[in-house]
């Protein structure tokens, strides 16, 4: 019998990829071309927004978000303490200054409480809201706490394609949103993201700054080779290689967060069972996650084992992974920084020192996860991890 191997994630790639690829490549559009210009209205559809603007990374999404606001020198930024690193580093391009605000224990997203607080008293120019492994934030409750203060809401929907609050879609939800379609996300092109909103501004803007400043793109051109740059743009275009990828994978969408949510839910199930751990999810229906991954948390005592369960189901063949290994202000650079402490953000560094991130993807089925539960069981009881 073959052994079964688990990975944690892993790109669903097929022919339909393959075959918008090589029409790319017999072409001679390889930027600028349909392929962008399609995936970005199919996603559009998908998300409910009125514009989608692709770019190279969701990372760089975040920073033209911010650099088209004009977020500058010392302005602040409010950014949750428990997310991947871009999300911050994004704030940090602009010498902006990042505020990190510390995590719900019960779902990883942003503390509303901690939120409120903070716009009270600072001056706040930008608020970068993540939806934690795809489980959307309440937006509503950060826009009426924001109200009147003139605050960008940007959202970071990395791991929220297809996530919805009251049927609204995140990347819907505050000014603008951006995706990644990084390999292990839910749909990829390789490296790639979106820019999503509902402000035609927004958009042009966007559209000019991903591609130095130019004041016409390049089938606007009167005259082939000439244009203007009225600003300082960066290159933060998609190539049409990676567009073909997105156009493929979009049509498979629904298909990938159907899978997902029957595995999650699944194991959601099964591992209620083992009291020793906790599980950040909420069921609130309102929310609708993306179901990105399934975390679990070691009791805050009992973190030290958490790399040794890892290896555990290593040895398996359960690939796992950590969203994210330390909170961010933590993280060297912005801890020798800003002179940040762990203590500074207790709930984030005990996600970072105690969660394992269990997969749930559309290559995975239900009976890879009964393994991954029975297998975490076992290992919760050979540790025997107390759930205190
Ligand atoms: C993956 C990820 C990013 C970075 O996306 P790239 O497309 O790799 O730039 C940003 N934020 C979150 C929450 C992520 O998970």
């Amino acid at each position: 019998m073959v052994e079964r191997s688990i990975a944690f994630g892993k790109p669903m790639v097929g022919k339909e990829e393959e075959n918008l690829l090589l029409e790319v490549l017999s072409g001679t559009q390889y930027v600028h071309g349909d392929k962008a210009k399609f995936f970005e209205q199919e996603f559009a559809k998908k998300t409910d927004v009125e514009y989608a603007i692709s770019t190279s990374s969701c990372t760089a999404g975040l920073h033209l978000g911010l650099h088209i606001h004009g977020i500058k020198n010392g302005d602040k930024v409010i950014v949750p303490a428990m997310t991947h690193v871009a999300t911050a580093h994004s704030v940090e391009f602009q010498n902006a200054y990042p505020v990190f605000i510390d995590i719900d224990p019960k779902t990883g997203n942003i503390d509303l409480d901690l939120l409120s607080a903070t716009i009270e008293k600072d001056q706040i120019k930008a608020i970068i809201i993540v939806h934690y492994l795809g489980l959307p934030v309440d937006v509503h409750a950060i826009k009426a706490i924001a109200k009147d203060k003139d605050i960008l809401i940007i959202e970071d929907c990395a791991l929220a394609v297809e996530a919805s609050v009251d049927n609204v879609k995140a990347g819907a939800l505050g000014d603008m949103g951006c995706f990644s379609f990084y390999p292990v996300k839910h749909i990829t092109t390789g490296e790639g993201g979106m820019i999503t909103t509902n402000d035609s501004q927004i958009a042009e803007k966007a559209k000019k700054m991903k591609a130095f400043g130019y004041n016409s793109a390049l089938g606007e051109r009167k005259i082939p080779g000439i244009y203007d740059v009225v600003d300082l743009g960066y290159n933060y275009r998609m190539s049409e290689f990676h567009a073909a990828i997105g156009l493929a994978q979009i049509k498979k969408l629904d298909y990938f967060i159907k899978k997902r949510q029957e595995n999650f839910t699944y194991l959601y199930d099964k591992l209620q069972e083992i009291e020793e751990l906790y599980i950040p999810y909420d069921h609130n229906v309102r929310f609708q996650s993306a179901y990105y991954c399934l975390n679990i948390l070691l009791p805050k005592k009992q973190t030290h084992h958490r790399n040794t369960m890892i290896e555990t189901l290593g040895d398996k063949n359960i690939g796992v992974s950590v969203h994210y290994p330390c909170a961010v202000p933590c993280f060297t650079y912005y801890k020798e920084k800003y002179a940040y402490e762990a203590k500074d953000f207790p709930i984030a560094t005990w996600y970072g020192n105690g969660s394992i991130s269990l997969p749930v993807g559309p290559h995975l089925d239900i009976d890879d996860m009964q393994v991954i539960a029975d297998n975490i069981k076992a290992i919760v009881h050979s540790l025997d991890i107390k759930n205190k």
